[in-house]
């Protein structure tokens, strides 16, 4: 099938071709002639299938006739992050370009008056993070009537960041008679009952089965001790061709701890996280793009729908917490029929986690050796996750009165020959040489499994070193997922003004360290409504 044969305008072919597109990709072929119909459509479709062309393109048709009044938008794109934000804007000008559309982006960190100023010229288009949108909305900036157009994109990704009370307030001012367009890469039974609420008789339409990593991404699972991860996360860099990377991190306060560290030691890398200034999130993501920085340590905020193009590699540092993270973050890479490798760092305690992604993928995640570091066998033991490294469980000793280890010889004489290395060779000339030096590749997959009995080893601080950086990441889980000051700042939160609340909103969002689970204390009308769903 060709793009002439779904209905697009001369003009908008144009902009196809232009955007080096020949053939339309099966989510493109199945939801476009819908939307140029103008039906509702219920979208099954990960990322890097092409969908948000799926519903622009059609959009831009649908637009291009009409005009936009003052504060009153034409169309409404929701999406979970700014970062996505400003992907789909990208995308709306790309395909735009033979058209005359106004469009604004209404995302956090960016001045309220640039925006206000474009609303009040009018737009066709609106992207908005729901946050930002409805504190413009409350503003008395927008008015929502006029929206004849919808679209809830990465549905499932929104309900994990709790922003669907703010999706159903949105919802609840458009006219309910309009065009929803609504994509998730999973459909489970409440993104289901959602679509149920907001959309009407929908088409749908859906490409890759959830939760299937790309079949072009060859993954690796490394099982190491928690004092190598590190270490094995720097050998793994240099032993791989790796062109540009995203190392993921389950925590903040672990991507600037891993980003400190991976500079010291000579690698060039940006960091990103939902608490840095936005600013710095555009600029680091903007250089990352440009091959400016090779490694970017970053949090599950990049792990949904960032478009880098040709990423070789993804690197899990940390086993996601929800295993369909996983699928997002590896899908970073092996994008539009390309190789990838995707590899994941996991601790012996983490048996569980990794269980529960391959059940969900549906395969074994093959184990990898890398030359020098004693791999280890993973534990399905009840342990608790975050509870400190060592597989501990409810009887093991607390961290207050276990020995604090000795760094293991063989750690010690690994640094030295680092440190050596480095004086000699530059990073980036070091990682050929070892690599060409290596009579085989030092990474591999491994034949024969030998389970290693586990020491209790003591851990000495570095000098200068500061207590931060030498915390083990099994105690900032710790200091993460204690409950007492995320409850004190709940109870200020309720004692607060209504507008103070909407100020800090934004911060809220951007915080994934805090995930907010479902839909927190807030009970959506949709769900006291009964489903048609089967089992829902
Ligand atoms: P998306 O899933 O919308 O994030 O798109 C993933 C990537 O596929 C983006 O880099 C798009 O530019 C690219 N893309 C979208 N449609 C096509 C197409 N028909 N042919 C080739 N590449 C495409």
């Amino acid at each position: 099938m060709n793009f002439s044969d779904l209905g697009l305008s001369d003009e908008l072919q144009k902009a196809i071709g232009d955007a080096g597109y020949t053939t339309p990709t099966p989510i493109q072929e199945q939801a476009i002639p819908y939307v140029l119909m103008g039906r509702d459509v219920l979208g099954c479709a990960q990322t890097g299938t092409g969908k948000t062309a799926g519903f622009t393109l059609p959009m831009i048709e649908i637009l291009a006739s009409g005009r936009a009044r003052a504060r009153m938008p034409r169309s409404l794109i929701l999406e979970p992050t700014r970062e996505l934000a400003a992907q789909v804007a990208n995308s709306f000008e790309k395909y735009g370009a033979q058209h005359k559309l106004s469009m604004a982006l209404l995302i956090g960190g960016e001045s309220f008056s640039d925006q206000e100023r474009k609303l009040d010229r009018g737009v066709d288009v609106l992207i908005a993070t729901p946050g930002r949108m409805i504190d413009l909305y409350e503003r008395g900036k927008i008015l929502m009537s006029d929206v004849k157009i919808l679209v809830i994109d990465e549905a499932d990704r929104m309900l994990d960041m709790g922003f669907i009370p703010d999706v159903e307030r949105i919802v609840s001012l458009l006219s309910p008679i309009r065009q929803t367009l609504f994509f998730s890469a999973t459909m489970p039974p409440e993104i289901r009952r959602l679509a149920d609420a907001f959309l009407q008789n929908p088409k749908e339409v859906s490409v890759a089965p959830p939760a299937s990593p790309a079949t072009t991404v060859t993954q690796g699972l490394l099982v190491v001790d928690q004092d190598d991860k590190r270490e094995v996360l720097r050998r793994l860099i240099r032993s791989e061709d790796v062109k540009n990377a995203i190392i993921f991190c389950n925590r903040k306060r672990d991507v600037d701890i891993l980003h400190k560290s991976l500079i010291k030691h000579g690698f060039d890398a940006g960091a990103l996280h939902g608490d840095m200034a936005q600013s710095k999130r555009t600029e680091t993501l903007e250089r990352f793009r440009n091959n400016e920085i090779r490694l970017l340590v970053a949090s599950d905020v990049a792990a949904r729908g960032l478009d880098v193009q040709g990423l070789s590699h993804v690197f899990n540092f940390d086993v996601p917490i929800h295993a369909e993270d996983y699928v997002h973050r590896i899908g970073r890479t092996g994008r539009a029929g390309r190789e990838g490798r995707a590899f994941t760092v996991a601790m012996p305690e983490e048996g569980r986690a990794v269980a529960a992604i391959v059940k969900l993928i549906g395969r074994d995640i093959p184990p990898v050796d890398v030359e020098g570091i004693s791999t280890l066998e993973l534990s399905y033991d009840d342990v608790k996750r975050g509870r400190g490294r060592g597989g501990r469980t409810a009887s093991s000793s607390t961290s207050s009165d276990r020995p604090r280890r000795d760094r293991a010889p063989r750690e010690k004489q690994r640094e030295k020959q680092e440190i050596s290395a480095q004086v000699e060779v530059a990073p980036q000339v070091e990682v050929a040489t070892q690599v060409e030096a290596a009579p085989s590749r030092p990474l591999r997959e491994r034949s024969e499994r030998k389970p290693r009995e586990r020491q209790p080893r003591e851990r000495k601080p570095r000098e200068g070193a500061s207590d931060e950086a030498l915390r083990p990441i099994s105690m900032d889980r710790e200091a993460n997922v204690t409950t007492i000051p995320f409850q004190a700042r709940r109870d200020s939160q309720r004692q607060d003004n209504q507008r103070q609340d909407n100020h800090r909103r934004h911060d809220r969002y951007e915080d994934d360290d805090r995930r907010v689970v479902g839909f927190g204390d807030h009970l959506p009308a949709f769900l006291a409504r009964p489903s048609k769903v089967a089992g829902g």
